[in-house]
């Protein structure tokens, strides 16, 4: 498959109370040297707590927000650098579909015109072909046709959340980015819009960049998984290898999270202990070092790097050279 973005060396760091370069000044390093690429039509998942940084490289890859550094290429072009009507037809090209589908519809406008208005927008087609496009896309996402002339306030949230699938399917884009578009939704819900995610990949070849704070929600779209910590990744690898031989302390946690179908079998949970540090005063060395169950010496004081074996990535010195399972670790459960 051909790659439509590499994402290379991001950052998106934000100031406290003065600017990014000011003396003094706080920084949070919100996504911090993030790479990865997303190949036409594959489905990339993007997990991780809140304030892992996952929902800041959606945003920072479509410049909805401004890296501070790094480089986006789409198609071999660096759209960090793009302005005007270029960054114009970038954005036909990526889309993004929101958490709250509310919030992202304007409450006065009428559906047909909410869906019609990016395709107006970019001259892609006369009104009456954008009229007709838009009524084809209604059924495509599984709503009826009449429902056109109804507001945003007439639906329910999975409705809403197929309404803004369709907006998004106006442009006909090669790259989507979607951001926690299921969590707002009950889990019966849930299931009708993954399984529609799904379909329309199918139908349409685009490519999904799909964040969630829930492995199990990206377990059944994605075919690589990226785990985010504290603004990293910390493991990216086939969804299956990710599953079947997880590396990383905290994506072994993750999957205990994970509820299993059959209640006789009986998998420890790891509950990791206390939240997410503050970006502004991450642990020195490893930032999983305060909550990670299999800490080591080495983890407190060396930062470690993310090291490809044979396409599985992590970020971990049980894995990298002078951090190799010691008597130490061996001892310790799960690690
Ligand atoms: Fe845990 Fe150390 Fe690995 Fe970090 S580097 S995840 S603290 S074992």
């Amino acid at each position: 498959m051909e790659k439509l973005l590499e994402v290379r060396g991001l950052k998106k760091y934000f100031a406290l109370n003065k600017g990014l370069f000011s003396k003094g000044s706080t920084i949070i390093k919100a996504v911090d040297d993030v790479s990865f690429d997303l190949k036409g039509g594959e489905t990339l998942g993007v997990v991780g707590e809140s304030g892992s940084g996952k929902s800041t490289v959606g945003r920072s890859i479509l410049r909805l927000i401004e890296p501070t550094a790094g480089e986006v290429n789409y198609k071999g072009e660096n759209i960090l650098s793009l302005k005007g009507e270029s960054l114009r037809s970038f954005r036909k090209n990526a889309q993004m579909i929101f958490q709250d589908p509310y919030a992202s519809l304007n409450p006065r406008m009428r559906v047909g015109d909410a869906i019609i208005e990016p395709i107006l927008s970019h001259n892609l087609m006369s009104r009456g072909d954008a009229i007709d496009k838009a009524v084809e896309l209604l059924e495509k996402v599984g709503l009826d046709k009449d429902y056109f002339d109804r507001f945003p306030h007439q639906f329910s949230g999975g409705q809403r959340q197929r309404i803004g699938i369709a907006r998004a399917l106006g442009l006909e884009p090669e790259v989507i980015v979607a951001d926690e578009p299921v969590s707002a939704l009950d889990v019966s819900v849930q299931a009708q819009i993954i399984n529609l995610f799904k379909d329309l990949q199918e139908e349409f070849g685009f490519a999904y960049l799909f964040i969630a704070h829930d492995l199990s929600v990206v377990k059944y779209l994605s075919d690589r998984i990226a785990v985010m910590y504290l603004g990293e990744i910390v493991e990216l690898c086939k969804k299956e290898e990710l599953f079947e031989n997880p590396m990383h302390p905290y994506t072994k946690a993750l999957i205990s999270a994970i509820p299993k179908p059959d209640p006789r079998i009986k998998e420890k949970r790891i509950i990791l202990k206390g939240d997410i540090p503050s970006h502004s005063n991450p642990p020195s060395g490893c930032k999983f070092s305060s909550r990670c169950y299999c800490v080591m010496d080495i983890c407190k004081e060396k930062h470690p790097e993310l090291i490809d074996y044979n396409g599985h990535k992590v970020r971990c010195h049980l894995f990298s050279k002078g951090g190799e399972n010691n008597g130490e670790i061996s001892s310790k459960e799960n690690c």
